[in-house]
């Protein structure tokens, strides 16, 4: 059987009430939705490092040049015992293929915390919670996200296809990795980072064909570029592109009409009018029907479990 994919989670969003007022967070994605298919590391690191529930609030302050945890009065320092669990458990999470976070908080949250002034009266918003800061710093491959953010359908796909490309990339290096092993990954991406960015697809290819560069190094710069240009948003336009490449591979076995409603479909989406899932599945459909070698390898076309309905939304 294989190993199921491990993500690391704010232990709140899993219904674990560790909050300041002993509530939970649960996010129902989280937990009914993408947990049917993941195993979650649950953490709370205010409790872990021995604050009690429920507990007095904490926020981040700006003290002279630096930025604290701590109490709105500035008692109750946690800023090194949250940095050093985040240590410990970004050890851990080499393992994991993603992370989400509790946005917001000031242990978790993972972008636009709130960092207050010393004196309470004044706020900005681009804080990076003490805990999250340092499993991301150590860990700056791994799919990273917020459950707010997660409620952006596109954000939503997104993360959950970066964490199924990573764990792909994972188990490829279980496997054992060669220059030959890394070509064929490439090819199975070929349409994901067509849809995400057509450049990246196009170097990431030359530096495969580079024979001066050493396998490992090639392999660090290759994942570092795979996942850099798998978290700009694939946009209508490149998926719509990028549906045109596919339907070119049954342009011998399609009728006129066919190809006519594929391309029908593929302007649909492409203005907004169907979702995405109605040319894929159009297209699989003829996979079915015409099966290429190539395409069935295709990432593109199962990125991850279908009931996950990802690509119903845009
Ligand atoms: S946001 Fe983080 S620190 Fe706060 S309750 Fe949730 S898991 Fe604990």
């Amino acid at each position: 059987m294989a190993t199921p994919i491990t993500i690391g989670i704010s232990a709140c969003l899993v219904g674990q009430q560790v909050r300041f007022d002993s509530s939970a967070k649960t996010s129902h994605f989280c937990v009914k939705e993408l947990g049917k298919h993941v195993q979650y590391r649950a953490f709370c690191p205010e409790v872990a490092i021995g604050l009690p529930v429920p507990r007095p609030t904490i926020r981040q302050i700006k003290k002279d040049d630096m930025i604290i945890v701590a109490r709105p009065d500035g008692s109750g320092d946690v800023t090194e015992a949250l940095a050093e669990y985040g240590k410990r458990v970004a050890k851990v999470a080499e393992n994991f293929s993603g992370y989400i976070f509790c946005a917001k908080s000031p242990s978790c949250g993972m972008e636009r915390v709130k960092v207050y002034s010393e004196d309470g009266k004044g706020s900005t918003s681009d804080g990076v919670g003490a805990f999250a800061k340092e499993v991301m710093k150590a860990n700056p491959l791994l799919p990273c996200e917020e459950n707010g953010r997660l409620n952006d359908a596109l954000i939503r796909e997104n993360f959950v296809a970066r964490v199924f490309a990573y764990r792909d990339w994972q188990q490829l290096n279980k496997r054992g990795l060669s220059k030959h092993a890394l070509t064929q990954f490439h090819a199975r991406y070929k349409y994901t980072l067509m849809s995400h960015d057509l450049i990246a697809y196009k170097q990431l290819g030359r530096l495969l064909a580079d024979a001066d560069i050493e396998l490992e190094q090639m392999a660090s710069q290759y994942i570092a570029g795979l996942m850099s240009a798998l978290k700009k948003i694939a946009t209508r336009k490149k998926h719509a592109n990028t549906l045109q490449h596919l339907q070119g591979y049954f342009s011998k076995e399609l009728t006129s009409e066919q190809k006519q409603e594929l391309a029908q479909q593929i302007d649909d989406y492409r203005n907004g009018v169907l979702p995405l899932i109605a040319p894929l599945t159009l297209i699989k459909h003829y996979q079915r029907e015409f099966p290429k070698d190539y395409l069935a390898e295709q990432f593109y076309l199962d990125p991850y479990p279908a009931d996950l309905k990802l690509r119903y939304g845009y």
